[in-house]
């Protein structure tokens, strides 16, 4: 802690600055190799709080309603995420099927939870309780929640088996898509800015 400031280092190639006062939209790179060191944040306290709840609205939306339906000469069907999920355990491949339950459906879930928890207490000024936890747990969660890969995965199917099929996207499809766009802005590298925000050390 130099002169008060808080030191930031590049994740790149460990090069140390004190921690640079953005404004929004403002980037600071690094000097050495140019990578980014740190974004003005884009959404403050109360968007990043009201983009959580729609969200969660829309978590629960993917999962009530079927992704796609599919028929084939009268007869149809529909296909849910926890659906996709239990087809796969019945197979041979069954360790996909825990992969890609917490991957689409379990960690974007504690995400928004987790998200809600330190937003709603930071809005009223005040630290939650399991602060740092929280905050830890949301920075492992990140490379585990891949509703993108999986949005693509569907839409490859979609257009596979378009060409066979009768397919139609069903409502859990558009929920999926925008919660996807919602889980990028919210879970990024705006929500790290609640450590300076709240005064808390991150030790
Ligand atoms: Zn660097």
């Amino acid at each position: 802690m130099l002169d008060g400031r808080p030191l930031i280092i590049c994740e790149h190639c460990d090069s140390v600055y004190q921690r640079p006062v953005l404004a929004r939209r403002q980037t600071a790179h690094c000097l050495r190799c140019g990578a980014l060191l740190e974004r003005g944040r884009h959404l403050n306290t109360d968007q990043l709080l009201a983009l959580t709840l729609a969200a969660a609205i829309l978590f629960l939306f993917a999962n009530a309603f079927p992704i796609m339906q599919i028929g084939l000469q009268g007869l149809s069907n529909e296909a849910t995420l926890w659906g996709a999920v239990e087809a796969l355990a019945y197979g041979r491949i069954t360790p996909i099927a825990l992969v890609t339950g917490l991957s689409i459906i379990f960690a974007p879930c504690l995400q928004i939870i987790l998200l809600a928890w330190v937003l709603v207490h930071a809005r009223s000024g005040k630290i939650a309780p399991g602060f740092r936890a929280c905050m830890r747990a949301l920075e492992h969660l990140r490379p585990w929640s891949m509703l993108e890969v999986c949005l693509l995965g569907i839409l490859v199917a979609i257009i596979k088996l378009a060409g066979m099929l009768e397919v139609h996207p069903g409502i859990g499809l558009w929920a999926m898509a925008i919660l996807t766009i919602l889980i990028l802005l919210i879970a990024g590298r705006d929500v790290r800015g609640l450590w300076d925000e709240l005064g808390v050390d991150a030790r």
